[in-house]
């Protein structure tokens, strides 16, 4: 099987559901609270290493209780922990995420150490790079960081696939570099110009981003599935129809699935329904990471 490295952010979700969110100045008592990892890097690898796959994850998090507790969880899981830098500067990323009766949100992020995973980490990496086989990257580390990795994956001739998220402008000699790349309806609306809600214009975005050099464009449509342009040709792969209770991190789960299939020498259709099959699991539970699913609960 082939080496899975993802790079990428680590975050620490303090959740506080109560009856109302609160208006500046004022204080809802009576909340229930809980605590999650998160961030999109540690969603995707944790994803990965449940599904099964060799996962290693280079991320940065804080000397901190928050640090320690991630790692602590996410080995649980079976992922390689090895290269997380703890970084004695900086507090580990924390997600402050106020939920109302309703279910509506307010977020406030407070990035960390993630900011501080810079370009000369992903040098001082180079031996890890090497000896991975499968690279998958976010943007919820710094874009010179991203781009430095997309340098070092070229170099040494492995397959990056990048999950544009959150999304921003791209330079095309990063696109050249990327072996797939998997934005959401959104994500892809917002690099292309077009306006993505169906699969006919997911192929024109998809055709905008292979004109700009990406090998394959994997775009997910939440419930309608995903739409795929590339080497092996194109193809749309509808979801499995199942009851959604939370979506959250439904693409990173999709993306860490993708990439177990594909350590496996799949076809990309068959990782496409693998890793539709794995998001689908975890749309019909609560939560980010612990929503996802375990190898033996995906049937394909
Ligand atoms: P993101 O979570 O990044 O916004 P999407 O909403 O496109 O990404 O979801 C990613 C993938 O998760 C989809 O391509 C689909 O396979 C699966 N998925 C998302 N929502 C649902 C749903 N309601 N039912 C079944 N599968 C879903």
């Amino acid at each position: 099987m082939l080496k899975i490295l993802v790079v990428g952010s680590s975050n620490t979700d303090l959740v506080l559901r109560s009856s109302k969110l609160p208006k500046p100045g004022e204080t809802v008592t009576g909340g229930q609270f809980f605590q999650f990892q998160g961030g999109k890097g540690a969603n995707q690898a944790v994803a990965a290493a449940k599904l099964g796959g060799q996962v290693s994850f280079l991320a940065k998090v804080g000397d901190d209780a928050f640090g320690k507790q991630a790692l602590a969880e996410y080995q649980t899981y079976g992922l390689d922990t090895k290269h997380v830098i703890i970084d004695s500067t900086a507090a580990t990323g924390v997600a402050l995420i106020l939920v109302d009766e309703n279910g509506e949100n307010s977020i406030s992020v407070a990035s960390g150490a993630n900011a501080n995973l810079l370009p000369e980490d992903i040098l001082a990496a180079e031996e890890l790079i090497r000896s991975s086989d499968l690279i998958l990257a976010q943007l919820e580390t710094p874009l010179s960081t991203i781009e430095a990795l997309s340098d070092l994956a070229f170099k040494h001739q492995k397959k990056m696939i990048l999950n544009p998220a959150p999304v921003m402008d791209l330079p095309q000699k990063l696109l050249q570099k990327l072996y797939f790349i998997t934005p959401n309806e959104h994500e892809a609306s917002y690099l292309t110009g077009e306006k993505v809600d169906s699969i006919d214009t997911a192929k024109r975005a998809a055709e905008i981003l292979i004109g700009q050099g990406v090998k394959n464009v994997l775009i997910t449509l939440g419930a309608s599935g995903s739409y795929y342009l590339g080497e092996e040709g194109e193809f749309h792969t509808p979801a499995p129809k199942v009851k959604a209770m939370d979506t959250t991190a439904a693409g990173d789960t999709f993306n860490g699935a993708f990439l177990v299939s594909l350590a496996e020498g799949k076809a990309f259709d068959e990782a496409i329904k693998f890793a539709s099959q794995a998001a689908a699991i975890s749309v019909t539970r609560m939560g980010a990471q612990v929503s996802q699913p375990f190898r033996k609960e995906v049937s394909i």
